[in-house]
């Protein structure tokens, strides 16, 4: 699977419940189902950002979290039962970036990271062991080892800027109009340890209902990701993030106006493209309603509001089964 944050780490919670899986957690080593279905997400990095001296990766915390229990079910992302003395302070210092919430307990796991990364040990096996304590049930890899971020480019009263997506999402709430994303370092950058063989190695490549533009958009732009799903063995099928013209939640209309992509579910299909012609999609599954006639695609109509496991589970069943992958009944 290739996942970006909240929307692919619920997904993900529906794939493994598919699949026969506790949703949280890594269930009995020993049990059929897990040996029998192995999950890989490969998760977007173009978030990732150094803030304070620490290595912050926003979506591979909130799939490790979401997958191991951890995760504030409320905000979609960060620690439960989460307090922020460190920021407090932090602000009493008028240290910058004053915009970014970083949670007491959320620290430990970059201060970890990042001990371990000054060590010497690529992102990958870093990520690798933080999940020895949350036990996902996932293999999560960071689609990089390298360091390759997003960057939004912005027209504004100075001119032609560019700023770390960070900057623009969170701090600026995706409000300045922006024209371009780039991956600052892909030019140097490789799939991290695992991806390319993980995707020719599936039965199935599921794209989560994730930010199309800088989630599984930023995934696809680490050279050889796009060529290795493309090359695949296995059927490619997506899930669209867009339900009735909106992002279900987030700001992802926002990206897709950047980009000129108009925010339709037909529309996320075709910037993809069908495998047919140059893209990667075998399969798009869409909401009941939603128009997405795309040529070469298989397009199936299913709910796709993550309102409960039960409907991602659902929606991860469908999309199993467009892939040609049969699922344990309920
Ligand atoms: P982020 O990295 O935390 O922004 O999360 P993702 O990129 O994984 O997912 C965010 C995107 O997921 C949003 O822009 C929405 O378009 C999409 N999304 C979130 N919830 C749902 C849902 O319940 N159904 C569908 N179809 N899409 C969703
Ligand atoms: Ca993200």
């Amino acid at each position: 699977m290739l996942v970006g944050g909240v929307g692919g780490a619920r997904f993900l919670l529906g794939v493994k419940a598919a699949l026969g899986l506790p949703a949280v957690g890594a269930g009995p080593g020993q049990d059929r189902a897990r040996r029998e279905h192995e999950i890989t997400a490969v998760v977007n990095t173009g978030d990732d950002i150094w803030l304070y001296g620490l290595r912050i990766c926003p979506d591979l915390d909130t799939c490790m979290y979401t997958l191991g229990g951890g995760i504030d079910t409320e905000r979609g992302w960060g620690r439960a039962g989460e307090s922020w003395v460190v920021k407090a302070e932090l602000a009493r210092y008028g240290a910058d970036p004053d915009w970014f919430g970083l949670g007491d307990r959320d620290l430990a796991t970059h201060l970890v990271r990042t001990q371990m990364l000054r060590a010497g040990s690529p992102l990958s096996a870093v990520t690798a062991a933080l999940c020895d304590r949350w036990q996902p049930g996932v293999r999560l890899l960071p689609a990089t080892d390298d360091r390759c971020e997003t960057h939004v480019v912005v027209t504004g009263v100075q001119g032609r800027r560019a700023m770390h997506f960070q900057e623009w999402w969170v701090r600026h709430r995706a409000a300045l109009p922006a024209s371009e994303f780039v991956l600052v370092g892909a030019e140097d950058a490789e799939p991290a340890a695992g991806v390319r063989e993980a995707i020719a190695e599936a039965d199935a490549v599921l794209l989560a209902p994730s930010n199309p533009v800088v989630s599984i958009g930023s995934v696809l732009a680490v050279p050889g990701v796009r060529a290795a799903v493309r090359s695949g063995p296995a059927r490619v099928v997506g899930l669209s993030p867009i339900v009735g013209g909106r992002a279900v939640r987030g700001m992802a209309e926002a990206c897709l106006a950047a980009i000129g992509v108009p925010c339709e579910a037909g529309a996320v299909a075709r910037y993809y493209g069908a495998r047919c012609a140059g893209g990667i999609l075998d399969g798009w599954l869409v909401h009941p309603g939603d128009d997405a006639a795309v040529p070469g695609v298989a397009v199936r109509e299913v709910p796709l509001l993550m309102t409960d496991l039960r409907a991602s589970a659902a929606m991860a069943r469908a999309a199993l089964d467009l892939a040609g992958i049969p699922t344990p009944p309920q």
